[in-house]
This record gives C-alpha cells, structure tokens and sequence, in this order.
C-alpha cells in the first residue's frame, strides 16, 4: 500500500475539501437545529460524482477507487457528519450490494440511477427485535406468481426517508433461519412501501433515520438480489465495506474538531497569552493528532484490501471501524476541553461534532459487535 495519494486521489480530496468547507460547512448547523437535509447538497454532490465514486463509469460511478471513497467521506464528515453518512449509507449500503450481487439488468435498472446519484438508497436489515441479532428477521417475502409479497416493517434505517430505492432483507423460508433470508431491490414508490416515521437523535440529526413499513408490498420476482437464502451473506458483506466508510466518518468527525480545536487554542488567550502555550493543551493535541493518523492508516489499508480484491477483509474493517469510533469520541471530548465552557454551546460546532462522534460506535455493528468479529478471525489465523 503507497502512503502517498496519487493524482486522482489528490485531486478527489482536494475536490471534497473545497465542497465541504463552501458548499456544506455553512449549512451544517442549520441543517443540525432543523434536524433537515438540505436535498440540493444531494444534487451537488450528485454532479461531483461523489455518489457513486468507487462504482465503474458504465454503471453510473466515477469508476476510482474504495480509498476516494474514503476521502470523500473523511472530507464531508470533518464539516458535517450527517452529509458523510447520507453518502456512506447511499453508497456501501445500497449501491454495493446491488453492485456485487446484481445481475446485468439490476445494474442496469437500480445501480445506474443511484450511483450517478438521480436518487438515493437506503438498507434495510434492522428491526425491532434483529438489532445486533440480525438473522432474527421478522419480514417475510413470499413468491406469489411472478412477485414477491413483502410484509413486515425495518427500524433505524438510514437515508429510510428520501430514499428512492432500498434493499431489504426479509425471510423467504423461516424453517432456515438466517439461511433462509433473501435480499430484494425494493423501489420505493411501490404500493405498500411506507415512510412510518422519523427519529429525533442525539446526533447526525440531519440524516434521516426512519421506519419502513412494507404492507403487501409486492415486487416483481427478478427484484431478488442474488439468490433465495443468500439474504444474510449479502448483509454481512455489505457491512464489511459499510464499515470502511463508517470508520472514514468517525475519521473525519475526530479531524474535524482537531482542526476547531487548534485554531481556538491559538486564539484563545488567557493569563495573557494564548492557550496553545500550555502543555496540557499541546499534549491534547499531540494525542488527537497521531491518533487521528492511525485511524486514518486502518481505513485506507481496509480500503485499498477491498480495492485488491482480498476474499476476506472484514477483520480490518471492523478494526477501522472500532478504532477510528473510539478516536472520535475521545478527539471530540478533548476539543471540548480545549474550548472550555465555549464548546459546550452551540455556538461553536464542536459540541455537535461531539453528539456526532457517539453513533459511529452504534451503527453497522455496535463497538462490541467489532470486537467479536475481530477476536474470531484473530482466533482462527
Ligand atoms: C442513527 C442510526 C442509523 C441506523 N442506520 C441503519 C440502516 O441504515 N440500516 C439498518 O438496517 N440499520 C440501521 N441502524 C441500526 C443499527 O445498525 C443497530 O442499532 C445496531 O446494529 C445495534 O442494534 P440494536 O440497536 O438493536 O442494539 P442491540 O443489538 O439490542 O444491542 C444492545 C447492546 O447489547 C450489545 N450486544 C448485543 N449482542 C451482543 C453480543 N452477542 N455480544 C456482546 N454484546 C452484545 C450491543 O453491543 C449493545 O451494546 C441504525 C441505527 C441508528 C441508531
């Protein structure tokens, strides 16, 4: 793996640093009190190519690599969270899988629209009683002639509002447990699919989180992603590189209040000189810094892994993911010391990076979750 970017990443970096500080910083508290989207960053974005960077030109994409995925992500997140996981979840949550187990037509059909962002996607794996316990599905899908019926309902489900599309895992045959789970394409405008609600969260507060109700929802029988029982073998792989990019977020939420907290530190002065004079303000600093380089170095080596193609990388994604988590959380609650009473208000965003940082340590499997899928593979080698 090369340390430096090369051209093309260098110039996607530089592309997303430029759109997150003119186009998306202003909007992020904004965004943040009305808990609201602004849908034409999803417009922007879609004419930079970041919705579907990493998936090749004729299917839509920007056809470059999972590690400008990455940095796109990282830039978006370091001025505004909820637009890296609008972009994270759209991407590694939807795009993906139909990417990787489509067939041609599915490409052709969902892929094409979705990743030169005409509209955006969503998954749909979590209910009510299959959090972490994913394989515990309650939704059915049963064939009846030429369409699948979809019953039941998906909690949490990010980008659940705007979505035009999702994919969502339902059980085809309940005798096989999570070998009978099957993946479908489900457009969002089909009869029975309904929007049943939104979350109020602590953070990431402009993304949508909604529950999904699928009442007689019926799809044509070719929307089956892969085949019937391969349901949960797609959502596992679809996290595995979900998490590059949740681990690229909580990177870019922890360089985002560095970056805050350096330039308050040179600024702030108190017993008549400025606080970055104090070691206990530089050992912060020092701290986050080589912190946020080490997340960075597990994200872009999961990243470049999924690039090369390796079978099996879900152990250093979910390192990634675990680590560049805890670094956000621990980066956000020393900006805030170093801000003092200042970062406990809203006037400066370092309090939302904070309230940000929590959920990477949540999502696409909970810190623990990580920890499990890492002690295996460790126990197996
Ligand atoms: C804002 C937000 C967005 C989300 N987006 C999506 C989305 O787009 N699509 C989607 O399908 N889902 C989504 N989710 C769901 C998310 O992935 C789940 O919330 C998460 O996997 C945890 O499941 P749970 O909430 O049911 O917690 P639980 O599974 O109930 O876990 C509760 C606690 O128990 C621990 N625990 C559970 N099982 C074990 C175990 N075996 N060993 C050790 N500890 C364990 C967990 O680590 C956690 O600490 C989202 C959630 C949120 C909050």
């Amino acid at each position: 793996m090369d340390f430096e970017l090369d051209d093309i990443q260098k110039m996607v970096r530089d592309t997303a640093r430029k759109f997150a500080k003119e186009e998306v910083a202003p909007l992020a508290a904004e965004m943040d009190k009305t808990a609201k989207f602004r849908m034409e960053l999803v417009n922007k974005m879609a004419e930079l190519g970041f919705l579907g960077v990493a998936f090749p030109e004729e299917y839509g994409g920007g056809g470059m690599d999972y590690r400008c995925y990455a940095i796109i992500i990282e830039e978006l997140s370091a001025v505004c969270a909820s637009t890296g996981v609008v972009v994270s979840a759209h991407s590694s949550l939807c795009c993906d899988p139909i990417f990787k187990s489509g067939t041609e037509e599915q490409k052709k059909k969902f892929l094409v629209p979705l990743a030169s962002g005409k509209m955006l996607g969503c998954l749909g794996l979590t209910e009510t009683q299959a959090g972490t316990d994913a394989g515990n599905q309650k939704t059915t899908a049963v064939l009846d002639g030429n369409e699948w019926v979809l019953n039941g309902s998906k909690i949490f489900i990010t980008n659940g509002g705007p979505a035009g599309v999702a994919v969502v895992i339902a059980a085809t045959d309940k005798s096989a447990a999570h070998k009978g789970l099957s993946a479908f394409i489900v457009p969002a405008d089909t009869k029975g699919y309904k929007v049943a609600k939104e979350e109020h969260k602590l953070g990431i507060r402009a993304s949508s989180t909604a529950e999904l109700v699928f009442d007689e929802c019926r799809i044509p029988k070719e929307n089956l992603l892969g085949k019937p029982g391969d349901g949960f073998k797609i959502a596992l792989q679809t996290l595995d590189g979900g998490r590059i990019g949740i681990a690229a977020q909580a990177l870019g939420i922890a360089r985002g209040a560095m970056d805050h907290a350096v330039a308050y530190a040179k600024e702030r002065v108190q017993f008549g000189q400025a606080i970055s004079n104090f070691q206990a303000i530089q050992w912060k600093l020092a701290d986050m810094a080589t912190e946020i380089d080490a997340a960075r170095l597990l994200v872009w080596r999961a990243a470049w892994m999924k690039d090369m193609g390796f079978k099996n990388y879900g152990k250093e994604s979910a390192m990634a993911k675990l680590f560049a988590s805890d670094v956000a959380m621990k980066a956000t609650r020393e900006a805030i010391q170093v801000f003092g009473g200042y970062g406990y208000i809203d006037e400066y965003p370092v309090e939302r990076f904070y309230r940000d940082a929590k959920i990477t340590e949540i999502y696409e499997g909970t810190s623990e979750v990580q920890k499990i899928v890492i002690s295996r593979a460790v126990l197996q080698d």
